[in-house]
């Protein structure tokens, strides 16, 4: 059994006449918590929209647990799967953004249930049973009632956390996902963060979080111009970066 989770080879990806991923090389493993650095519009969200297939890639390949990702293969040319089957690829990748977009008429509980019931199919009981405990997980059991215009935007990150996890992803996706909080709430959300590392899920999170990126990463990867320059382990890439670019975009942020 191999042990790589997400493997990108060479990826490409234009809208239009911007060429944002200019042949993304990337081995995720598993259990691996990888933070992607980079400058704004050098393609990170794209490559994290990309690994679910949100956005189609031009060529190259994506997999997933040896899987690939969004096409099948006929020949050497790849077909762009149906709707339903990518749609089902996507339930195994969870995915948290910047904006914690929950459903704003439903309560904590029921943004949590609503996907396991309506699309895994999970029955009631079952649902709501590992909504209280992913409640638990997230530190808000007494918030399971609560509608997100009551939530702290903090606390709305880490329901948006639980709904996710609700799917019972084995490979979390981050984009950002403490950028858009007032700096007191960041804390919490990455300490949710932490402590669903340390269960072994594999995670790639997009963050201007360096004491994150330094203590819970097992990697770094430094991504510029649409390519991957730099991966490898924290001290590594951020201690002791091998190239210009890296160097130049740490000097801006730490
Ligand atoms: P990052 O997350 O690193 O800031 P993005 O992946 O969001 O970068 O964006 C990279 C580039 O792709 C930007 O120039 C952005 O304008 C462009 N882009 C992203 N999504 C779209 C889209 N859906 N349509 C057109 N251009 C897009
Ligand atoms: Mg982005």
């Amino acid at each position: 059994m191999s042990d790589v989770k997400v493997l990108a080879q060479d990826v490409h990806k234009s809208f239009g006449d911007n060429h944002v991923l200019q042949g993304i090389n990337l081995t995720i493993r598993k259990g691996e918590v990888s933070c992607l650095l980079g400058p704004s519009g050098s393609g990170k969200s794209t490559f994290l929209r990309c690994i679910n297939h949100l956005e189609t890639i031009d060529s190259g390949r994506i997999e997933v647990d040896g899987t690939l990702i969004g096409y099948r293969e006929h020949g050497d040319k790849l077909y762009e799967l149906q709707p339903s089957v990518a749609a089902q690829q996507r339930e195994n990748i969870g995915m948290v953004f910047q904006r914690f977009n929950l459903f704003p008429h439903m309560t904590a509980f029921e943004n949590i249930t609503c996907a396991p019931i309506f699309v895994r199919g999970e029955r009631k009981s079952e649902a709501r049973e590992s909504a209280l405990a992913l409640l638990e997980q997230v530190g808000l059991a007494d918030k399971a009632d609560a509608y997100p215009r009551e939530l702290s935007g903090g606390q709305q990150q880490r329901i948006a956390i639980a709904r996710a996890l609700a799917m019972k992803p084995d490979l979390m996706l981050f984009d950002e996902p403490t950028s858009a909080l007032d700096p007191e709430l960041v804390g919490e959300v990455l300490e949710v963060m932490k402590s669903l590392a340390e269960t072994g899920m594999t995670m790639i999170v997009v963050t201007h979080e360096m004491g994150f990126a330094r203590e819970v990463a097992d990697s770094v990867t430094f991504m510029d111009g649409g390519v991957v320059v730099e991966h490898g382990t924290p001290e590594e890439v951020l201690v002791h970066p091998q190239h210009g670019r890296t160097r130049a975009f740490l000097s801006k942020v730490l």
